[in-house]
């Protein structure tokens, strides 16, 4: 079975791979200025994917000045329908090459090829959306008296930079650019350096639909390519989103010019079962939110609440169907779980994992790297769910960002919803019942920018994605973040 991943692999890599793994400036494929590149490599085999540029401090300077020539010379006096066309353009090319995006992500990232579907249909959907969003941009009259005319225009900032994570690379490059580029403005991005290649993909496929130097992309690190976009004077908008811990440094950076900034940061979200809920779906709910795309989710729900009435027979179920998920090569169509993204993150994971045993935490399954000779060269880390954890164990308090639930057992409502809010962050939710007055009561009382009912991980385009508290601030996804992309000026004409 080793060599048959692997082969499947190098067979799958040369079929989908980008021709190109430069920079991508003003619409020009250049090396990076140091000449220096980096590996990205595959997490299923740990072999090297590609050699790709590295980009820097200069690199930045580059792609920074060739935005706003093309955004001068050209973007700025596109009009909103040219914007819109460009847009519809961006997404057929990924609906026409959906498999081999698909492919490609889930040899960059491990993501299951049927979860890295899912990424290209939202990615899709998203581009589509905010096309029909460049047309609808308006700004506002204002009555005062009849002595004068007040108005308002929602400007494009000119260049924004962005910074993208590792976990849904193309989807997180497509709710980047899809409002940046509807709302006029021209961008540069950096993506993640463990997933650069379907962005590198995506420049190669629409490099006759982007003017020159409207995308810019700089691949590279978060110290050499990230902090030099961070600390740009020359960006007016700056959005990131990744970690909490450089989502702060980020905020720093961007205080310097005053950068307007958005974040989408980490999240250690709450699930809440309540016990009247329906047992296959609280259960079907509970795998969806911790397990897909392997718990590498900023908003998934890594800690369970459920009921004590029915904990006993919630939990024997959760923990079988745990045990029938499939980890293994991502590239087949039967794997719910693949690797992780790199050995630094499996590391990252198994000392969570380290830190709540060490507490006499119960596993009620997992809690190790699976025992399957074939998958030793991956990052796996088995499907993983917790009992029995002191809610103030720092594998509760941080973000694992991994297949680790931890489940906690709740009697009183507010007791519960004390606990469930006793976190950091405050991206997302879920919350499981028949009863409606149940739910709008939780949705209510949780402090999260997301709360999905009887669902989990549901991200249609239109419905704004944000976090509360430390998990970010701003939305995505959604009409809102056009106006983030934005800013208003402000007409007052005397008619005297
Ligand atoms: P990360 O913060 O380590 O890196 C994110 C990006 O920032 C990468 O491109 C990285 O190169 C860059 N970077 C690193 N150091 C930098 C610096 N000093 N200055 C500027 N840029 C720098 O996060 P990650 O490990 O790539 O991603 C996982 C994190 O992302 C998790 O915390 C997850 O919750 C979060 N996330 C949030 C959302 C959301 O919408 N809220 C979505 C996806 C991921």
């Amino acid at each position: 079975r080793k060599s048959a991943i692997r082969t499947r692999h190098e067979q799958a890599a040369s079929e989908v791979l980008p021709d190109h793994r430069e920079l991508f400036i003003g619409g020009e494929w250049v090396s990076s200025a140091s000449g220096e590149t980096f590996e990205t490599t595959d997490p299923t085999t740990g072999e090297t994917l590609a050699e790709v540029a590295a980009g820097n401090a200069e690199d930045i300077d580059r792609a920074v000045a060739a935005a706003w020539e093309a955004y001068d010379e050209t973007y700025a006096g596109m009009s909103t329908a040219e914007r819109q066309a460009m847009l519809e353009s961006i997404a057929d090319a990924v609906e026409e090459h959906s498999e081999e995006f698909a492919r490609l992500e889930s040899l960059d990232n491990g993501k299951p090829i049927t979860e890295a579907r899912i990424d290209m249909g939202l990615v899709v959907d998203h581009f589509r959306y905010f096309a029909g969003i460049a047309r609808a941009h308006e700004g506002t009259t204002v009555e005062t008296d009849d002595s004068r005319h007040v108005q308002t225009l929602r400007e494009p900032y000119g260049v924004v930079g962005q910074i993208i994570p590792w976990n849904f690379p193309l989807l997180m490059a497509a709710w980047k650019l899809g409002p940046a580029l509807a709302a006029g403005n021209a961008v540069v991005l950096k993506p993640a350096e463990e997933t650069p290649m379907t962005i590198l993909k995506l420049m190669e496929l629409t490099e006759d639909v982007i003017p020159d130097g409207v995308v810019n992309v700089v691949t590279g690190f978060g110290t050499e390519a990230g902090a030099p976009l961070a600390e740009h004077p020359d960006i007016r908008k700056l959005a990131f989103t990744g970690s909490t811990e450089i989502g702060r440094e980020v905020m720093e950076s961007a205080a310097d010019s005053i950068t307007d900034l958005t974040l989408e940061l980490g999240g250690k979200s709450p699930l809440v079962v309540f016990p009247d809920a329906d047992l296959e779906r609280a259960v079907e709910t509970a795998i969806t939110a911790i397990f897909f795309n392997t718990g590498e989710c900023c908003c998934a729900g890594s800690r369970l609440f459920v009921h004590e009435d029915t904990k006993d027979e919630f939990l024997d179920e959760l923990a079988a169907r745990a045990e029938e998920l499939t980890v293994d090569d991502p590239l087949l169509e039967s794997t719910d779980l693949g690797p992780k993204v790199t050995a630094e993150q499996v590391e990252r994971t198994m000392g969570y994992i380290q830190e709540a045993e060490q507490a006499g935490a119960a596993f009620v399954t997992g809690g190790s790297q699976p025992d399957d000779e074939a998958l030793s060269d991956g990052c796996f880390v088995a499907p993983t769910l917790i009992d029995d954890i002191d809610h103030d164990n720092r594998a509760v308090q941080e973000e694992i960002f991994g297949p680790v639930q931890e489940v906690f057992t709740w009697s009183d409502y507010d007791e519960m919803i004390d606990l469930a809010n006793d976190v950091d962050y405050g991206l997302a939710a879920g919350v499981i019942t028949e009863d409606l007055t149940k739910a709008h009561r939780a949705v209510r009382d949780i402090e999260a920018g997301n709360i999905w009912v009887n669902t989990y991980n549901d991200f249609p385009a239109g419905q704004p994605f944000g976090g509360y508290k430390q998990s970010g601030m701003g939305r995505e996804t959604a009409q809102e973040a056009v106006e983030h992309y934005t800013q208003t000026k402000t007409a007052n004409i005397s008619l005297r």
